[in-house]
């Protein structure tokens, strides 16, 4: 059945869609002929013969004649009844029984035979492939994914199961074997025990069938982006090496966001004991400040490294104005987070967030709020079957009244998250209009919708594509790092041994890396040393903790040739 709405398909793409508007075009024609020539049968036949037929006879007439059948049930006696009959019938083999048969052939068969004949989808590829990455199941994420890949000079193929999608990759000028995903055949023919790596993105039964499957057959590693966290263990089991909850990590990241509760309520990641955190500027007693006059650092110990402001990150300096629209990245251990808690105070007790969409994303968001002791309103269209932790307010969030019912006006935070982009947009909009102070965090299903959620007043989007793309980015390149935006990522690094002895001064790694150091890590077990001065001496066993772009990181690795982590 796929197969043939694949091949239905082609006719409604390109050329051959403007082709049916022509055809369409002739059948009106044919069809006025056709009416044309069954209101002259009536007025003849009464005018000629006498005899007085309906209209529907007429067209009965007029449909035989033109196709030739010409049953003989009803015809002319006279000279001018004969010679209409005849003017009939010849243009029924011009217009009905040449043209439209040429037409369908010349402009739709020939040019979808041709396409088929120019078109045999790859089903192996050359014997010696190797190092590529196999992607199953192509969209959003996926997309953002080859575009990374494409960047960093990965080669990576997409199997896909629909001949469509395969053509329409390979015009875009993708690499596509068309197979299906669970067949071994398939996966033998995609050269599986070659590849530098396994992407799953099928639901989490197709998955789990193809970790299974590709399991038995090779060791190439598996990773797997899961719908249902609760199957993560099961996919495991299926021999996957990852396991990714990407909606559950969204739902986080929206939530983590849009509260202005407690600095640990913020931690977006971690590398051991140092902990990054974004909290809203909103939520500390700095807002307005600069940041030399806000003494962070000096207060808590905590390090401001980067600030976002409606989707643009900075890497701040000392006389950067803490705008309280603004995010501040922050690196540090819990105690240090706990120390900011403390001065932050009880202010953000009254933060009370709206979530509208109770999809998984915005149930894993509320059930983050719910731990962190944050009230929150769920608003869905439908009740959500999967969930039985959540009480949801039902109604069409669309609507000012659902909206106003809720409390949206005195609401400190709101997050977006249907599954529909226009919505997300319109809900952006009309939520800054009611209340211009609420802090809104919105998910963009599409990355090209980022823009317009921020133009429509979002403070902070987060992209669905671009996050889950930028997971498995560092999952295939083994790194072990937290992706703060698409260009800046915070990694770590073993000490490289010629740096050994040096003070931070001395080691030059700005200079000569563009990447600054956010931490040490100490061999003792002792907490980490958060944005050491510049005197600290690199002693052996340490671990770096740097923040740049991935040039940046390139040029620390080729200056320094470590080992990786
Ligand atoms: P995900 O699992 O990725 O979060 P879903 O499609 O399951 O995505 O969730 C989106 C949710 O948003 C659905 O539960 C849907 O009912 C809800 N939704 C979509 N449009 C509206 C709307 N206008 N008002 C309220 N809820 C909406
Ligand atoms: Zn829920």
């Amino acid at each position: 059945m796929k197969a043939i709405a694949a091949e239905l398909a082609y006719f409604f793409r390109g050329q051959a869609r403007k082709n049916i508007k022509l055809l369409t075009l002739y059948c009106s024609f044919l069809a006025g002929l056709v009416i044309m020539y069954a209101w002259l049968f009536r007025v003849l036949m009464w005018e000629l013969e006498g005899r007085e037929y309906s209209f529907i006879t007429g067209i009965y007439w007029t449909i035989t004649a033109m196709s030739t059948l010409g049953y003989g049930d009803i015809t002319f006696s006279s000279d001018p009844g004969f010679l209409f009959s005849a003017i009939v019938t010849l243009s029924g083999v011009v217009f009905m029984l040449i043209l439209l048969p040429f037409g369908m052939i010349s402009l739709f068969l020939a040019p979808w035979i041709e396409q088929r004949l120019r078109y045999r989808a790859t089903l192996e590829l050359p014997e010696d492939t190797a190092g590529h990455v196999l992607i199953f199941g192509f969209d959003s994420v996926t997309r953002a994914l080859s575009r990374n890949l494409q960047n960093r000079h990965i080669p990576f193929v997409i199997v896909s199961p629909s001949h469509d999608q395969a053509v329409r990759l390979e015009e875009e000028g993708f690499r596509v074997v068309f197979g299906t995903p669970t067949d071994a055949k398939s996966l033998r023919g995609a050269r599986v025990e070659n590849a530098r790596h396994i992407i799953a993105n099928l639901s989490d039964p197709e998955n789990t069938n193809l970790c299974l499957t590709a399991h038995a057959m090779c060791t190439t590693p598996i990773a797997t982006l899961v719908s249902e966290p609760d199957n993560r263990d099961l996919l495991r089991l299926a021999g996957a090496d990852q396991a990714i909850p990407l909606k559950r990590i969204l739902g986080h990241y929206l939530a983590s966001r849009a509260t202005t509760r407690g600095a640990q309520a913020h931690i977006i990641d971690s590398f051991g004991a140092l902990q990054i955190a974004e909290i809203p500027v909103q939520a500390t007693p700095f807002s307005g400040q600069s940041l030399s006059d806000a003494k962070i650092r000096q207060s808590t110990g905590l390090a401001v490294i980067g600030l976002w402001e409606r989707g643009h990150f900075t890497t701040p300096h000392a006389d950067t104005h803490l705008s309280p629209k603004a995010l501040m990245v922050l690196a540090g251990t819990r105690e240090q987070l706990q120390a900011l808690e403390q001065i932050t105070g009880e202010e953000e007790a009254e933060d009370r967030i709206l979530i509208l969409g109770h999809g998984r994303i915005g149930c894993a968001a509320a059930g983050f709020l719910e731990q962190r002791a944050v009230p929150f309103i769920l608003i869905d269209r439908e009740a959500n079957v999967d969930c039985l932790d959540h009480v949801a307010v039902i109604g069409d969030a669309t609507s000012s009244k659902v909206l106003n019912d809720s409390g949206i006006e005195s609401a400190k935070g709101l997050i977006v998250t249907t599954n529909d982009d226009s919505t997300n947009i319109f809900l952006t909009l009309a939520s800054r209009h009611i209340n211009p102070d609420i802090r809104i965090v919105a998910r963009a299903n599409q990355e090209e919708n980022v823009d317009q959620l921020y133009a429509a007043g979002a403070d902070f989007v987060v992209s669905n594509a671009s996050v889950g793309a930028n997971i498995l980015s560092n999952i295939l390149e083994g790194k072990e790092s937290i992706f703060l935006t698409e260009g800046i990522n915070v990694f770590r690094r073993s000490l490289p041994p010629t740096l050994v002895g040096k003070s931070i001064n001395d080691s030059r790694i700005r200079p000569l890396s563009g990447c600054s150091i956010v931490a040490l890590e100490r061999a003792d077990g002792q907490p980490p040393l958060v944005v050491p001065p510049p005197e600290t001496i690199l002693e052996q066993g340490m671990g770096l903790i740097l923040i740049g772009n991935p040039e940046q990181e390139k040029t620390f690795s080729r200056t320094f040739r470590d080992r990786r982590h």
